[in-house]
């Protein structure tokens, strides 16, 4: 168009201008061309929308020992803020517990196929706890980002690490540990939660103990380690 306006400088003979054909193919290809830039630009904005309801965050990283609160505090996160986080489903080999849903809670599935994910490098971390396996895949993750979601990865504290070297420089994460005032806090609150037997509570704070120590020689993994001292506040 440029060009065609340069060529034809001086002149005052519009009605001839118009009858010009040059001009008429460069008016047509200036207009797609804006009508090309707008659509591109429309497309930019809404990306930037998008990630602004994101604010650049990708997931939130949660640890914490059993029966600290993780699952309260996760729900209020997600009651509080609808539609900004989505849960990021775990694998596990564990049995299901009373009124935990396939596909909602964990991915149950057995050691088999567990190793076969493994084997298959599906994800994103993994970690045996309390002598199961339980893994982040990296489809689980995929489905929350597809969603345009923040992905609130529950995971223990060796998967929690492991999560963190792998997506350094590609996600943006924040890691958050929670911890009760005790030990036998810990053990009441799980007693009140009337989900585990007294053998597997015995286990699940023998974790605990590991955990808390994990916490003191990693100091690194966690931008932040709160005390969830009150449960219903
Ligand atoms: P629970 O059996 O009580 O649901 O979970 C036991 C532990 O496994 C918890 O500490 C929980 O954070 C951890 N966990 C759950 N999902 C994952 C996962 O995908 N990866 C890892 N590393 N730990 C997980």
């Amino acid at each position: 168009f440029l060009y065609f306006i340069g060529r034809n400088k001086g002149s005052v003979q519009t009605m001839g201008i118009l009858q010009d054909k040059r001009l008429w193919g460069a008016v047509v290809g200036t207009v797609a061309l804006f009508a090309a830039y707008r659509v591109w630009k429309s497309g930019k904005k809404g990306k930037k929308s998008h990630n602004t309801a994101k604010q650049g965050l990708d997931c939130v990283v949660i640890s914490g020992p059993a029966g600290v609160g993780k699952g309260t505090i996760i729900d209020m996160l997600q009651k509080e803020t609808p539609g900004k986080y989505a849960f990021s489903v775990s694998h596990a080999t564990r049995q299901p517990r009373e009124g935990e849903v396939d596909g909602v809670h964990y991915n149950f599935v057995s050691v088999e196929e567990f190793e076969r994910m493994i084997a298959a490098d599906e994800f994103v971390e993994y970690a045996k706890v309390h002598a199961n396996y339980y893994g982040t895949s990296k489809a689980a993750l995929k489905k929350v980002s597809a969603a345009g979601k923040i992905a609130i990865v529950e995971i223990d504290v060796k998967g929690a690490k492991i999560f963190k070297d792998r997506v350094l420089g590609q996600l943006k994460c924040c890691f958050f540990f929670f911890t009760a005032p005790s030990l036998e806090e810990l053990h009441n609150r799980m007693r009140k939660r009337g989900k585990d037997s007294e053998e597997s509570m015995t286990k699940r704070l023998e974790t605990a103990k590991t955990e808390l120590d994990f916490i003191k020689e990693n100091p690194s993994v966690y931008d932040r380690v709160l005390t969830n001292d009150n449960l219903d506040a």
